[in-house]
């Protein structure tokens, strides 16, 4: 394929040169349509698609500069199950569930035929002074499934919203009970919270956020329980308990200015797939009720049984004063985000309409009935058959088929949460020497994996797999086995 692809690059540079204007006046505009006709039909659609995307579309995450020589555009026609499956009909086994997001597979009927049904029904309502049964039905079941304490859910539609809406709503809840000394967060080393504003504020990612730190609030920034921190000798859990110390004198020193402790329980994802103990989220309850702040839960990643349980924050019987739920909310299929979280918060926002202390945050597309109906079909399906069990039969495969990757001179902190697995690519496995980032291992990587018909995109040099819940334990070995090559082929 790899023969194809470049073919395809160069008919994405001729249909670009085609398109450009200067050559356009030279030839006639029939001799150029024929010609770019000949050219993307029959032969490669993909290459037609990707010079018409690369004339229009800015993407995310992206130096668009790159997509003129080194990285393949890729357009998608459609989906099925774990599959993408491009227009020229190569397939792409999606082993990162399209950025977390999908669960029981592309084009899930179920959730397609909820949204249809849904659709010919009602598109959208206003959802202040207006309501419906959708988003009646998925704030009952979603309170229904949480972590016991949490009763009300407020609907958003996308995740960094959610995170905006969390840091607001606690903020503001300090305002309304009369702690308005109250303004700053608590964020971990290498978090990621989403893009916007606020989000970004409270993330660690250099990468991501250096250029606008100057239009950023300021967090506090505590050391992360990451386990590949550890001393030698030291195990997840004592690294734990170590890094709850350091926040309880951070707490000491800024409890009285801090509103909210923001954490990825369990996995902090982009910001290298790094892993902590259960244990240190109880002590971060423990430790947020000591000091009176709110623990703000960012499952946008690790929710939806990708970790083993439904939530993240069941593994340590915690219940955040907010939790933040999106990506796999509705399988993957549509935007959609929801902040849940205590009577308590909900109750303080209650008053005369003259004390103004509602929160008056919204978004036009907030509890979107459409979104609803794709996310009740999601949560029917973890109802009505055996999700969580079946995820734990495909992270044992998962994990018995990358052990032996420890032995790899190329790779180190081979680390897994249910089905969430990296690895991180190194020069030398035993200094835990990483590769200059000039050299581009990880691109190496993914573009290994495309030629072999595997979606790996990898953080960096960080490689991961976290696949959806429908792949079969053959095509995790397939995966697996690619991935292993695609090492080799990025490392040689
Ligand atoms: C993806 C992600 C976000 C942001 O969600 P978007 O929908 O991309 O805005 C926030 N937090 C975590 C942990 C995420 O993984």
């Amino acid at each position: 394929m790899f023969a194809s692809a470049s073919w395809s690059q160069s008919g994405y540079n001729a249909v670009h040169w085609l398109r450009n204007e200067e050559t356009k006046s030279r030839l006639s505009a029939l001799a150029v349509a024929a010609i770019i006709a000949s050219m993307s039909e029959p032969k490669s659609c993909n290459a037609a698609l990707a010079a018409r995307d690369l004339r229009v579309n800015w993407h995310p995450c992206t130096q668009m500069r790159e997509h003129d020589a080194r990285l393949p555009m890729i357009p998608i026609r459609h989906g099925e199950g774990a599959w993408l499956i491009d227009a020229d009909g190569r397939r792409y086994l999606d082993c990162i569930s399209s950025w977390w997001s999908n669960l029981f597979g592309h084009a899930n009927p179920r959730i397609a035929a909820a949204i249809a049904e849904q659709a010919a029904k009602l598109n959208h309502v206003m959802f202040a002074g207006f309501t419906h049964e959708p988003a009646i039905r998925l704030a009952e079941e979603l309170l229904r499934i949480a972590p016991p304490g949490l009763a009300r859910a407020f609907f958003a539609g996308d995740g960094a919203s959610a995170v905006e809406i969390a840091l607001k709503m606690s903020f503001h809840y300090w305002h309304n009970v009369g702690r308005c000394e109250r303004t700053r967060f608590i964020s971990l080393m290498n978090a990621y919270h989403g893009e916007t504003l606020g989000a970004l504020s409270v993330s660690d990612l250099p990468l991501y956020r250096a250029v606008y730190a100057p239009l950023l609030l300021q967090p506090i920034i505590a050391p992360s329980p990451d386990w590949l921190d550890c001393e030698p000798n030291e195990s997840a859990e004592e690294v734990a308990i170590r890094r709850l110390q350091d926040l309880r004198e951070i707490l000491e020193r800024h409890a009285h200015e801090t509103c909210a402790v923001i954490v990825e329980p369990l996995v902090q994802c982009s910001g290298g797939m790094r892993m902590h103990s259960p244990g240190y989220l109880t002590g971060l309850r423990k430790l947020c009720d000591e000091y009176e702040v709110h623990l703000i839960a960012d499952e946008i990643a690790v929710g939806f049984g990708r970790t083993g349980t439904m939530f993240a924050c069941e593994q340590a019987n915690v219940t955040p004063d907010f939790l933040c739920l999106s990506k796999g909310l509705t399988g993957g299929a549509l935007a959609m985000s929801a902040v849940l979280t205590t009577d308590r918060v909900y109750e303080a926002f209650l008053g005369d309409y003259a004390a103004n202390n509602a929160f008056l945050h919204s978004h036009t597309f907030s509890g979107n009935p459409i979104a609803c109906a794709a996310a009740l079909a999601t949560l029917a399906i973890f109802r009505e058959e055996p999700v969580l069990e079946n995820n734990r039969l495909l992270a044992a495969r998962l994990a018995e088929r990358i052990a032996p990757l420890c032995d790899h001179p190329h790779v180190s902190g081979i680390r897994q949460t249910g089905l969430i697995a990296a690895m991180d690519l190194v020069a030398d496995r035993k200094t835990r020497t990483p590769y200059p980032p000039a050299q581009r291992r990880g691109l190496r990587f993914y573009l290994h994996g495309l030629q072999k018909g595997m979606l790996l995109r990898p953080l960096g040099d960080t490689i991961y797999f976290i696949p959806p819940y429908c792949i079969t334990t053959d095509e995790i070995d397939r995966m697996v086995d690619t991935a292993t090559e695609g090492i080799s082929a990025a490392t040689g």
